[in-house]
């Protein structure tokens, strides 16, 4: 590896799953297979931007066994994902990186959330500080996944998730949250945390 790149400061990150966070989740059993199926969630293009300019990566992590059950191939995926990324640019948006499973729940592989493997791959791969770093997701599977990979979970929902270090009903909120933050002075070791648990106004 490049021991330059390697020594380089560490960068922190929001890991974004895809289906109900950034487009409309399709019903149970239904995959995104192409451009018409993919919707964006109003407000989220101005949430990454947001996100974005706080100086995070955006970074999707998404399983998608679709194509493992044979209901779309990876080369209708890519073209669902080069559709999402001309929507977002449309706006200036940049993402950092896409990682997708392509596994079935029973194929044992490490990538397939709640397991962490994309989210650690994307760390070694970008240099990130989990520690400074978000998973948003609006499943079990994305908090879980979070927690066994280190990172706080960010849990999209208009319910509580105890699990999820905080729940927001969308991505624009968790957004706007982050960036109110930033004009606090920052006193985050010695005040007591259980004071943010959600922001649901
Ligand atoms: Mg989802
Ligand atoms: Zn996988």
């Amino acid at each position: 590896m490049d021991a330059e790149l390697s020594q380089s400061k560490h960068k922190k990150a929001i890991f974004l799953d895809r289906d109900g966070v950034i487009n409309r989740k399709l019903p149970e059993n239904r995959y995104v297979a192409n451009q018409k199926e993919f919707e964006l969630i109003p407000g989220v293009r101005a949430a990454l931007k947001i996100l974005s300019k706080l100086g995070y990566l955006l970074i999707v992590v998404t399983n998608q066994r679709g194509i493992a059950r044979g209901l779309m191939d990876e080369t209708q995926l890519n073209e669902v994902h080069r559709h999402m990324k001309t929507k977002l640019e449309e706006r200036d948006i940049l993402l950092d990186g896409i990682y997708f499973c392509p596994h079935d729940r029973d194929e044992g592989c490490n990538c397939r959330k709640p397991r962490p493997g994309m989210i650690l791959e994307a760390t070694t791969q970008f240099n990130i500080d989990l520690d400074q770093s978000f998973m948003v997701g609006d499943s079990d599977s994305d908090v879980a996944a979070a927690v066994s990979a280190g990172v706080r979970a960010i849990r999209i929902s208009s319910e509580i998730d105890p699990q999820a270090y905080l729940t927001f009903p969308t991505l624009v909120d968790f957004a706007q949250y982050l960036d109110r933050l930033k004009d606090q002075p920052v006193e985050t070791t010695c005040g007591d945390n259980n004071d943010q648990r959600t922001d649901q106004r």
